[in-house]
């Protein structure tokens, strides 16, 4: 009757002894007691060629055998299979302690004596067999363990230089391609990229949107350069793509404008139609002291201003750019430090000569960078956002002096002082109402404030421009349209905005004299705004000719270098005085 089954009855046993006899005897026990996966072989030869196709997990190995011995078949387990290697049970007739020894030191896990007891056979196989088990289970656990170890390691490292959304190399894989190429001293041409609307893109449609469409790009790209160039993400907005080749001004300008006609087709994502803008900035391997950072910073600070567009990277771009650092940071405390003042320019009335209001005109002096023209600081003010501030101090500026002036009686009572507004201030959706607040609080009388704004910054965002304007024009502020001419003079639009002045560009004044086309110009501007109910005023009146056919041409008010210059609040004061005594002596 066969015994129930052993634990491990699938154990692959392998019985290796020369006596045919012996083979036989065990692996009929071995199936008597339920192991009924063993085999036997009498010529240990084989055991080699037998083991390389599957390792058992059990050998029972003879020591005296000829061709090799059991000593021999542990010595080669121990050098082919090393840890791998299946216990082994030595099957020996001698009790002789060396032979034991030997065995025992070449790996033997125990031993088993000739003539066999069948009790002790089993038990020191059951035995031998759980030790292999649990070692195996350990083992595979470790080996299970290590693998996942590995995949998680590998997949951490693939994401962490890997754009989630589209796959692409991010910045950390991008740094160390450029290092590579670096070191390895390869030509390359780094394009950065600044894709204009990604942002607005994700505001207005969402985010599955942009995303989509970072993936269009990407395949765009990839379409395009194929293998010739490395596509990767910087940040959502900021793109990179690298090419392997020397600078050639030719080369770059073609895969300058290829990388700008890629990105310049519509995208249909979703039955949306989006479009997206782009400028890049470039720099190259051959450009001295550089690392990966360094050309990257390069290629960023060569991206041109425009809207569209590329630039190679040029020394000069940094210049510039460390001046308007050094100028912006100066900026950034010309407030506080109370480096700012304004200035004033008389307006005339033509036909009377009478001084009837002023522009109110910024002015910087910074102690070291000395007087600094708004026409570079005003610039840099909008971009920074610091002209919100800047334009309310001038706000606040110019209310007190003409309230202090108002008070003194030094102008007159229907006198008007004009500021200058940024878009970036008109824009504000509480900008009228702050105005029309602080203009209450003061003292002055309706409408002595004028405001200044560009037609160009009125055109940027219309609908509000309008409704801002609405209000100031309920409150009787007036509204004047700067620089007129030289932005889009876009009639239909001005129709539907509560102006009151036009303001002639001085680019049209200071030729009319001799320029008939900018005569002519002027002569219209001037008709028409009476067709609106304007006034109009001539800005740059530089000689007493131009003022002669401005007043002919029936424009009411001129402000210019021919009357005076902007002048500080002293010499203001005299200027007017000094026109109020000259008009009551004739
Ligand atoms: P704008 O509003 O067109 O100001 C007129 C500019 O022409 C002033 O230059 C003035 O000094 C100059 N000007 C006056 N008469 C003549 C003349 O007969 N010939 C010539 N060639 N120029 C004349 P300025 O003061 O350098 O201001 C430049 C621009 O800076 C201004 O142009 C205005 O756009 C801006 N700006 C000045 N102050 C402010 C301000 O407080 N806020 C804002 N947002 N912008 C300001
Ligand atoms: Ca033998
Ligand atoms: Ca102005």
């Amino acid at each position: 009757m066969p015994s129930p089954a052993p634990p491990h009855k699938d154990a692959h046993i392998l019985v290796v002894d020369d006596t045919q006899v012996n083979v036989k005897l065990l692996l009929a026990l071995l199936q008597h007691y339920g192991y009924h996966n063993s085999r036997g072989i009498n010529d240990p030869r084989w055991i080699e060629p037998m083991l390389e196709e599957k390792l058992p997990d059990l050998i029972l190995l003879d020591i005296n055998m000829p061709h090799l011995s059991g000593h021999d078949v542990l010595g080669w387990l121990k050098t082919r299979w090393a840890e791998q290697a299946p216990p082994v049970i030595v099957l020996t007739a001698q009790t002789d302690r060396d032979t034991r020894m030997q065995a025992l030191d070449l790996g033997a896990r125990d031993f088993l004596t000739k003539p066999f007891d069948q009790q002790e056979v089993m038990q020191r196989i059951r035995n031998a067999l759980e030790v292999h088990f649990l070692l195996k289970e350990r083992n595979d656990r470790a080996i299970l363990l290590q693998n996942l170890v590995e995949e998680r390691t590998a997949a951490i490292q693939r994401l962490s230089r890997e754009d989630p959304v589209t796959q692409l190399p991010n910045r950390r894989a991008l740094l160390a391609q450029l290092d590579g190429l670096l070191q390895e001293g390869q030509p390359a041409l780094l394009y950065f990229l600044a894709l204009e609307g990604m942002d607005e893109i994700a505001r207005l449609h969402g985010y599955a949107i942009s995303e989509a469409l970072s993936l269009h790009l990407r395949d765009r790209l990839h379409g395009h350069f194929g293998e010739q160039a490395t596509v990767g993400v910087w940040n959502s907005s900021k793109w990179l793509l690298i090419t392997r080749q020397p600078l050639a001004k030719g080369a770059v300008s073609e895969q300058a404008q290829a990388i700008l006609r890629c990105i310049a087709q519509p995208f249909a994502i979703d039955q949306i139609k989006v479009h997206l803008g782009a400028r890049i900035g470039i720099s190259h391997t051959g450009m001295p002291h550089q690392s990966a950072e360094q050309l990257l910073r390069l290629a960023a600070l060569a991206l041109p201003d425009s809207s569209s567009g590329w630039r190679l990277y040029q020394p000069s771009i940094e210049d510039a750019l460390q001046k308007r650092i050094r100028l912006h940071e100066a900026l950034r405390s010309a407030l506080d430090q109370q480096e700012f003042f304004l200035v004033y320019q008389p307006k005339i009335e033509l036909h009377s000569g009478r001084v009837i209001g002023a522009e109110a005109l910024l002015r910087w002096v910074h102690p070291q960078l000395g007087f600094v023209s708004p026409i570079d600081f005003i610039p840099l003010a909008e971009t920074s956002g610091d002209i919100l501030s800047i334009g309310d101090w001038v706000i606040d500026r110019a209310i007190s002096q003409l309230e202090e002036w108002l008070a003194t009686g030094q102008v007159a009572s229907d006198f008007r002082l004009a500021v200058n507004v940024s878009v970036q201030q008109l824009t504000r959706p509480d900008f009228a109402r702050n105005l029309l607040n602080r203009l209450l609080r003061s003292r002055l009388p309706v409408g002595a404030l004028e405001i200044e704004i560009t037609e160009s910054g009125l055109m940027q965002n219309v609908d509000l421009a309008r409704a801002q304007l609405k209000l100031l024009a309920r409150h009787r502020v007036s509204v004047a349209i700067d620089d007129f001419g030289t932005g889009h003079s876009s009639l239909a639009y001005l129709k539907t905005l509560p102006v009151s002045v036009l303001k002639i560009d001085r680019a049209f004044v200071s030729n009319m004299d001799t320029n008939p086309q900018d005569c002519r110009l002027a002569e219209t501007v001037i008709d028409m705004a009476r067709n609106f109910s304007c006034i109009t005023v001539a800005e740059g009146v530089e000689k007493p000719e131009q003022a002669e056919m401005l007043q002919a041409m029936g424009c009411e008010l001129a402000q210019g270098y021919w009357y005076s210059p902007p002048l500080k609040v002293e010499q203001f004061v005299e200027f007017c005085a000094g026109r109020q005594r000259e008009r009551a002596a004739s």
